[in-house]
């Protein structure tokens, strides 16, 4: 079959992905400069010293309210950005027909399970701060797998659904066909759920997440919408690509060890911080409530340094996960015409260029994606 030419990038997509480089770097920025104002000013010191006012210096409620204060703050100082690119770009650009009721819902929402979630697991590693000051980095790390694993079997069933609605695939033709993609690769009983996307974003998008039970592969509406049948059943042989070769498991893993060597790092940086600083900050060991923003710095510097190599390894996966799908399905001019139609519809740049792979990029560039699959030879015949 012929190869499928990649469009060059529309004006306005090269719009849309200079602008989101230059939001990208200014929410990197904030993401440093936030914290290291909290401390430096000896703000972060005096959010603490009022929440142990208000929680009558009892240690939990403390650094409860502590927590509420700064989340509070942090998100009110990052709100006008926070509109600006949720609601007000895309809205620009025609990615959304989202109601500002809906946008404005979800993020407090948002807010609201972060704090839930924080008030009921930050508690451990100040416990531990205070009681092992030394070793407290390890045995947070070494609980951070538990804490992963729950995470993921519990958000797509409980915390998914609280912004959107999944259900099975309505259309039961296609449903049949996608059931018998899974069948082929080796996945009886599949769970695969429609969720309507479509009162969020104009784009289209599909995953695999959850563990055991609650694995699924997630079809949003809008992507059912856009792209051919021959396409849909690509789309789903890369999800099942994922879900076959265990991605979901192995991303876990490797979270787990970066964050043992991200909080042994933090623990490292934190101690010479607050040697030098500690009189700045108004508070000289990391068991003070106060500390927080400090960590949230550290372990930001952290992620932003091995970011990379993370990302490099998520293209890995994405193109393991290509082969797949082109191997089960045999259809590599439906997949390569999948990607032109997820370029137009996300307004994507096919090659944006090194230096955005290096720092941004999860997946590979669609153009080279294009270039893989036209290119390729699949095990199976096409149907
Ligand atoms: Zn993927």
């Amino acid at each position: 079959m012929s190869a499928v030419s990649v469009p060059e990038a529309s004006a306005q997509a090269l719009r849309y992905f200079r602008s989101g480089n230059v939001i990208w770097a200014v929410e990197l920025l904030l993401g440093f400069a936030l914290p290291a104002l909290l401390l430096f000013t000896g703000w972060s010191a005096r959010l603490r010293s009022l929440s142990s006012g208000i929680a009558h210096g009892h240690s939990y409620p403390t650094l409860v309210v502590y927590l509420v204060l700064l989340s509070g703050l942090l998100f009110s100082i990052q709100l006008p950005l926070t509109v600006y690119v949720g609601y007000v770009r895309e809205h620009a650009y025609g990615l959304s027909a989202q109601t500002f009721s809906k946008f404005a819902l979800d993020r407090l929402k948002g807010l609201v399970i972060g704090l839930i979630v924080g008030a009921l697991v930050i508690w451990v590693p100040y416990l531990l701060l205070a009681r092992s000051p030394t070793r407290w980095w390890l045995w947070t790390g070494l609980l951070a797998l538990p804490f992963f694993t729950l995470v993921l079997l519990i958000t797509p069933v409980y915390i998914a659904p609280l912004f959107n609605k999944f259900g099975p695939m309505k259309d039961k033709a296609l449903e049949g066909q996608v059931l018998a993609v899974a069948a082929q690769a080796g996945v009886e009983g599949a769970r695969v759920f429609e969720v309507n996307k479509s009162v969020d974003t104009e784009k289209v998008n599909a995953y695999v997440t959850g563990i055991g039970r609650t694995k699924r592969i997630v079809l949003w509406d809008t992507l059912l919408a856009r792209l051919t049948p021959q396409e849909t059943r690509f789309v789903v042989g890369h999800e099942l690509g994922h879900y076959v070769l265990g991605h979901v498991w192995i991303n876990i893993l490797i979270s787990w060890g970066l964050t043992l060597v991200g909080l042994y790092g933090a623990h490292r940086g934190a101690g010479f911080l607050l040697a030098r600083f500690g009189g700045r900050f108004g508070f000289t060991t990391l068991a003070d409530p106060a500390s927080l923003p400090l960590l949230m710095l550290l372990l930001s510097l952290f992620s932003f340094v091995i970011g990379p190599a993370s990302l490099a390894l998520s293209r890995h996966h994405e193109r393991q996960a290509d082969r797949f799908g082109l191997d089960l399905t045999g259809d590599t001019h439906a997949a390569a015409t999948a990607f032109v139609a997820l370029q137009k519809q996300n307004l994507a740049v096919p090659r944006p260029g090194l230096l955005y792979k290096i720092f941004r990029a999860s997946h590979p560039p669609i153009g080279e994606r294009v270039d893989f699959i036209n290119s390729y030879r699949p095990r199976a015949a096409a149907p």
